[in-house]
């Protein structure tokens, strides 16, 4: 499991180490360079003081050769002395003895001129010379060594001569014998160490060098440095110690510096002269070479340090840079990345495939890198996309002429942005894009963006601009657009064709031109109010063709206000002069039939679908005045009450509903009883079937209706042919029935029906077919009895009643009779029409039927008859045969 902690923590770890690797190996570096410089600087400082014990000790082995050398001089010349004094039997002086060019001379350096004393052997001073010595020197330990010892071995000392100063003095002193052997004083010779270190000069010393003798007798030290001379009891040396790894050489070190100057000090022993040899050379001046080496190792390292440390701070920079460019360029490929996932675009790299042949031509493509959805509009992952070629992923480019397209940008590096349709994706659908090729190093970057949903809207804002173009030129009213300076900017056709003003004329300010002159003045100060009110200016204004016409339109303009900014005015032109045409003419003829209305005697209204009064004439308003009513915009009930609104309401339904009736209407309400006969006539909508309202026709038939009644009595004669008519024939056949019954008389009833009379008045006219019905009467009068009813019932149909037969035979006789008296042609005006005629006859006597149903009877065996093939009769009833009768 790889949890986060522990990535991250070794990823700090990773980075931890990285940036400490380069120090680290540049301090190692560093470390094992300064360390050994600084062994190989301490190897040479060891061999450099080695180097300057070494010759600090020659220098001092030179001191004591020197020295021994002079000292052993000294002890000849006092062994000579002895010699020669001893020869001399004690006679030899000093001064003979060192006389220029004498014994002294051969030994010694004149110039050193020692100090030289003889002592007798009382101890007493007989000479000296080149010095002070005190006269009794008889209890000086050297005196007292040589009076007790008789060797001849000299005595060497270093006596302090002034202990104020502390100057001391190497004293070589010996026995002098008397010829017998016997002590005969002492010859005494005091060497200044001085002597020594002074004589040094040849040396090779070092300036600030020092030389000293220092004395094991009494550990005072003559020592010189450079011209000075220093006598000194104080300088202290520890333990020689050994020189260190080179060699054994002991190095002298002093316990305490006498002056200033360090120095590496040498030294010899003078065992013989109990002296030791010291000298020294300054450590600065014998160091000299070894600092300026140390000096140079140091440079050097350092340099080198330096110069480690420069390269190792420029790998580390260089280091960080490269990191850091590696971390910008893995942040960018990351944020590329990204970018291109998250990229509403599909994203592909595109690698040139060349030919290897001369002219390395573009073959191919290959996809090298994409997004997911890109990957997606190829129809497969960026896996299996990735690393294909075009050809083989989508053959289609290069038949569609992308291919070139590709190769095309690459080529001339000019980078390439279009729009274009594909049909030939996988999905198999439409769709628009939107690419932007750009080359890249041997390829180019494509980066394709769906725009059909873009395409569509933008298709459909189009269509429906034009629809709405279209809408706006097939639009009844002229439309108008204009700026927020009332600067004309869009018309319509209908504008055009209402007004007579073309679009391009009518743009700008010279819409206004369209106007009538008269009218013009009026409308500017209108719209000039408007920029103000900012309401909606409506008015009826002329319109002046180029042709003269005179167009009446209804102008209306209204702001367009966003954000309290007038942005623009929208108006609308509407020809209305055949309005204002047909409205005049309505209005001509509504006068006109209010003046035929109220010139009607009848009262004449117009009630709505509410049942509301909405015109009436004079007439009605007279009536309605009787109640000192105003109808007009009140309903019927108000009107007429509840009373005689619960009697109307049905007769209302019904011509709401659309009936065409007529009926009686009583009045009592004056004097005496009126009758009116009403009429209503619905108002059927344009629409054939909505019924909007009702007319009313009210009409005083008081005094008809009398007449009428008095008319019907009197009247029950056909007027066609004269006969008797329905009524008539009715009231006399109750009569006869109610004869009949009483007297007990056979009667008989004839129903008679022209036969084929329908083609009559088809192939000759009605008036033909009326002639013929009266000749059809008169010809019937003349064949039956003078007391016999002839009737006409209708149309061909007739009647007869025969009162008081004897027979039955007698009735049937006369209806063969009449059959046959039919069937010859008639002569009608000079066309001969030839008919004949069924009839259906029945009898009665007494029996208890109505003479409807009497009549029913005959009527039935009138349609035997003509089943029967007509031209003939049937006597019936059809329960009763004739021959009942006839019984
Ligand atoms: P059918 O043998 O079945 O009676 O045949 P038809 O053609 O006579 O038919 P029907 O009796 O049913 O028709 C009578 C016709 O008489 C119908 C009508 O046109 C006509 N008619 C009715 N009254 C008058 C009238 O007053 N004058 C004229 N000329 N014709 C009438
Ligand atoms: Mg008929």
């Amino acid at each position: 499991m790889n949890n986060p902690a522990q990535a991250t923590s070794r990823s700090v770890l990773r980075r931890l180490y990285r940036a400490i690797l380069l120090p680290a190996f540049a301090l190692a570096l560093l470390g094992v360079m300064w360390a050994a410089v600084l062994y190989q600087v301490r190897q040479e400082r060891v061999s450099a003081h080695y180097e300057a014990v070494l010759h600090s000790q020659s220098l001092a082995r030179t001191l004591a050769e020197h020295t021994n050398h002079l000292l052993r001089q000294s002890d000849h010349a006092t062994q000579l002395f002895k010699l020669k004094f001893e020869e001399s039997g004690g006679s030899l002086r000093l001064a003979e003895f060192s006389k220029s060019n004498g014994l002294l001379d051969s030994l010694l350096p004149s110039k050193l001129d020692l100090p030289l004393a003889l002592v007798a052997a009382d101890g007493t001073l007989i000479d000296s010379r080149s010095g002070y010595f005190a006269p009794h020197l008889g209890q000086q330990p050297f005196f007292l060594h040589h009076v007790q010892n008789s060797s001849d071995t000299p005595l060497i000392t270093t006596p302090i001569v002034e202990p104020r100063t502390k100057k001391w003095q190497i004293q070589i002193s010996r026995r002098l014998n008397q010829r017998d052997g016997s002590f005969a004083g002492v010859i005494v010779m005091m060497i200044d160490p001085a002597t020594f270190v002074e004589d040094y000069d040849r040396l090779n010393l070092d300036p600030g060098g020092a030389v000293m003798l220092i004395s094991r007798e009494n550990g005072i030290a003559t020592a010189r440095v450079d011209e000075q001379l220093i006598i000194s009891d104080a300088i202290d040396f520890t333990a020689a110690q050994s020189g260190g790894r080179i060699g054994t050489l002991d190095e002298l070190l002093l316990a305490r510096p006498f002056d200033a100057v360090e120095r590496i000090y040498g030294y010899a022993e003078m065992p013989r002269y109990l002296l030791l040899a010291v000298a020294g050379n300054p450590l600065k001046t014998e160091m000299t070479g070894f600092e300026l080496r140390r000096q140079r190792y140091l440079v050097a390292v350092s340099l080198a340090s330096l110069m480690v440390l420069l390269f190792v701070g420029l790998l580390m920079q260089q280091a960080h840079r490269l990191r850091r460019s590696a971390l910008m360029v893995s942040e960018a490929q990351e944020m590329l990345r990204a970018a291109a996932e998250a990229s509403m675009d599909c994203v592909y790299l595109l690698k040139a495939c060349r030919l290897r042949s001369a002219d390395n031509a573009i073959a191919d493509f290959t996809l090298v890198g994409l997004n997911d959805r890109g990957a997606a509009l190829l129809g497969m992952t960026s896996e299996q996309a990735r690393g294909k070629r075009l050809q083989e992923l989508m053959p289609d480019l290069h038949t569609h002429g992308f291919f070139d397209k590709y190769k095309n940008v690459l080529l001339t590096g000019r980078p390439l942005d279009e729009e274009f349709e594909v049909d030939f994706l996988p999905s198999g659908e439409h769709y628009w894009f939107h690419h932007q090729i750009v080359p890249i190093n041997e390829g180019v970057a494509v980066t394709t963006r769906d725009i059909t949903p873009r395409k569509k809207s933008e298709l459909a804002i189009r269509k429906s601009q034009a629809e709405l173009a279209a809408v706006n030129d097939v639009s009844p009213l002229g439309l108008l657009r204009a700026d927020a300076h009332g600067q004309c900017t869009y018309v319509n056709r209908t504008f055009e064709f209402v007004t007579g003003l073309m679009r391009s004329e009518a743009l700008g300010e010279n819409w206004l031109r369209a106007i009538h002159p008269g009218d013009r003045a009026n409308l500017k100060a209108a719209l000039k109010q408007m920029a103000v009110t900012r309401l909606p200016y409506q008015d009826t204004l002329r319109c002046v063709h180029p042709d003269g016409t005179i167009v009446w339109v209804m102008f209306k303009i209204a702001a367009m206000i966003v954000d309290k900014q007038i942005y623009g005015y929208v108006g609308t032109v509407d020809d209305i002069t055949h309005v204002r045409k047909s409205v005049m003419a309505l209005r001509e003829s509504e006068a006109r039939l209010r003046t035929i209305a109220d010139s009607l005697p009848a009262m004449v209204a117009y009630i709505d679908s509410e049942e509301v009064f909405r015109f009436h004439n004079i007439a009605y308003e007279r009536e309605f005045n009787r109640f000192g009513t105003s109808v007009l915009g009140k309903t019927v009930v108000e009107t007429v009450g509840e009373a005689r609104y619960s009697y109307l309401s049905p007769y209302i339904k019904r011509a709401l509903a659309g009936e065409t009736l007529t009926f009686e209407e009583e009045d009592n309400s004056d004097t005496t009883l009126r009758t009116y006969e009403v009429v209503y006539i619905p108002q059927i909508d344009e629409d054939g079937s909505t019924v909007i309202g009702f007319h009313v026709m009210r009409q005083d038939i008081t005094a008809q209706k009398r007449e009428k009644q008095r008319l019907l009595r009197l009247t029950q004669i056909d007027t066609l042919t004269g006969l008797t008519n329905r009524a008539g024939f009715l009231q006399k056949l109750s009569d006869s029935m109610h004869a009949s019954a009483e007297n007990h008389h056979l009667m008989a009833v004839m129903y008679m029906d022209i036969d084929r009379f329908k083609p009559v008045n088809d192939t000759y006219g009605h008036s033909v077919g009326d002639a013929l019905l009266r000749a059809f009467s008169t010809r019937l009068t003349h064949t039956m009895r003078a007391s016999d009813t002839i009737a006409r019932l209708g149309g061909d149909e007739f009647t007869i009643i025969m009162e008081r037969i004897n027979r039955a035979e007698d009735a049937t006789a006369l209806a063969a009779k009449i059959v046959t008296a039919m069937q010859a042609p008639f002569d009608l005006d000079g066309t001969m029409v030839s008919i004949s005629a069924s009839i259906g006859l029945t009898f009665y006597r007494n029996e208890d039927i109505t003479p409807a149903e009497l009549l029913h009877q005959a009527d039935l065996l009138l349609y035997q008859a003509k089943q029967n093939g007509r031209n003939t009769y049937r006597a019936g009833p059809s329960h009763t045969t004739a021959g009942d009768y006839a019984a």
